[in-house]
């Protein structure tokens, strides 16, 4: 990989990375703030909402999950309406507005803000990634090292983002902080726009839609759009009182599973394909199922983890106590100097013919997860506020956690473009993404179970459940190998 990755790529390459990187540096930035200003106190000199931790976790579920799955309505406004690029520069504006509502000290505003970079992340974030690969000729060999260099963009977004806003935010003022967010995002669009040139033809809409026809479709979508906001918006105060923020997340996550597994059932026996295709798309709903359940772990980062951070981990060095949102950077860090190590590694296994089949890797990723919790669950055993524990169970644990990452990431979705039947392509990678989206639903409810219990024993669970998964991925891959056509 290094060697490719030092060839010459096309300078809209650096565009987008320099767009992704602030996106993403807004996007965790916020996100290593957002609970613990949820369920920080209301007094004091940076009061907080003083939310109970299951609303809190319950919001952070919510928030992260539509985030990821308004990326499907947002790659449709961009196939047919739009193109990328127009779709990333909206929704790059409507995150930092998203921000900036958050920068006023109103709970309404705040929820605003909220859904607005929910919504324009939907726009831009799986929008930018097309227009990488559309920098390429097809087959061309540098795509995968492009796509390497865009990752570290997105992750040094992912470290450089905590470290400001949550500096700002715990020690000062998290409204400013997230007008930091929203700086960054500016910085961005900036940055994006005054560099059209150099993207070609990247990310301009080309489709068969006359002007007129397009003009009819996007009223309807947007119109059927104001239509579902208007209905949600009217049931969240008919239903405000009788159902509370933790059942709302509970519901959304059952509804998604039971859209998810009709939709694949659907594709399985009324979809109209092969035997072998059937058995590939069977794959892919394990693999769909595993990443769920991987992402479910992994996004408690900036839940459970995070929460850990502030109350049970010490955070001092000398007399200087440092926010509990560095060590959100963690996962970051180690992506940025492990990526390459790991690209080398695939390739030298690939060479001697050892590199593991796709289902290998997420039983590896589900069981490096595991052992991150196992560690932090240790740590955590004798961890008092009062005695709190070494970061350093943290580190290791997001060491874990990112090794994981890196087996499991970015096969599953190469896995999606080869394991899919032609003509629902798309489709499959939509749907992929509503694994990320269920993970974090999942993970901020999980996070809600602090309130009952104590940090070790919940995180000693979690390592359970998703070890024992990872146990019987294990024991299956050799079959789904087999069924995936030994991919
Ligand atoms: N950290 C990566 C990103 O922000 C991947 C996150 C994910 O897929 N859950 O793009």
């Amino acid at each position: 990989m290094s060697q490719a990755v030092a060839e010459k790529h096309p300078r809209g390459l650096y565009t987008l990375f320099f767009t992704e990187m602030w996106e993403r540096f807004s996007y965790y930035g916020m996100r290593a703030l957002l609970i613990l200003y949820m369920t920080a106190a209301t007094t004091g000199a940076n009061p907080g909402l003083e939310l109970d931790v299951a609303t809190a976790g319950a919001i952070y579920g919510l928030y992260t999950g539509m985030v990821y799955l308004l990326g499907l309505p947002g790659g449709w406004v961009a196939d047919r309406l739009w193109g990328q690029r127009k779709a990333v520069f909206v929704g790059g504006c409507v995150i930092a507005a998203g921000h900036f509502s958050m920068a006023t000290p109103s709970t309404t505003m705040f929820f605003v803000g909220l859904a607005l970079i929910a919504l324009g992340t939907g726009l831009l974030k799986p929008n930018v990634s097309s227009m990488v690969a559309d920098l390429y000729p097809k087959k061309d060999a540098r795509r995968d090292a492009g796509f390497s260099i865009f990752y570290m963009g997105i992750n040094l977004g992912g470290l450089l983002g905590p470290l400001a806003c949550n500096w700002l935010g715990e020690n000062y003022d998290w409204h400013l902080a997230f007008s930091l967010a929203g700086f960054g995002m500016i910085l961005g669009l900036v940055q994006f726009r005054l560099s059209y040139g150099k993207l070609g033809d990247a990310g301009v809409l080309r489709n068969e839609l006359s002007e007129d026809a397009r003009r009819r479709l996007a009223k309807r979508f947007f119109g059927g759009c104001a239509v579902v906001a208007a209905a949600l918006a009217v049931g969240g105060v008919l239903a405000a009182g009788a159902i509370t923020l933790p059942q709302v997340a509970e519901n959304v996550t059952v509804a998604i599973l039971v859209i998810a597994l009709l939709y694949f059932l659907n594709v399985i026996f009324f979809g109209g394909h092969s035997k072998q295709e059937v058995k590939q798309v069977v794959v892919i709903f394990w693999l769909f199922l595993l990443a769920t359940v991987f992402w479910s772990g992994f996004e408690q980062a900036g839940s459970s983890l995070n929460l850990f951070a502030r109350d049970y981990t010490d955070r001092t060095i000398g007399s200087w106590t440092y926010p509990a949102g560095w060590l959100q950077s963690v996962n970051s860090l180690f992506i940025i100097i492990f990526a390459p190590v790991f690209g080398s590694l695939w390739v030298w296994l690939a060479n001697r013919k050892a590199n593991p089949s796709t289902p290998l890797k997420f039983a590896l990723g589900l069981l490096l997860l595991a052992a991150g919790y196992l560690v932090v669950s240790w740590g955590a055993a004798n961890a008092t506020p009062d005695a709190p524990a070494s970061a350093s169970w943290l580190v290791v644990m997001y060491f874990l956690f990112t090794v994981g990452e890196l087996v499991l990431s970015p096969v599953g979705l190469s896995a999606v473009t080869k394991l899919a039947p032609a003509n629902r392509l798309s489709q499959m990678m939509g749907v992929w993404f509503v694994a990320t989206a269920l993970g974090n639903l999942i993970a901020g409810q999980v996070a809600g179970r602090l309130e009952g219990l104590e940090p070790s024993p919940l995180f000693g669970s979690v390592a359970l459940i998703i070890g024992a998964t990872g146990l019987v991925a294990l024991l299956a891959s050799p079959f789904v190998k087999r069924w995936g056509g030994a991919s």
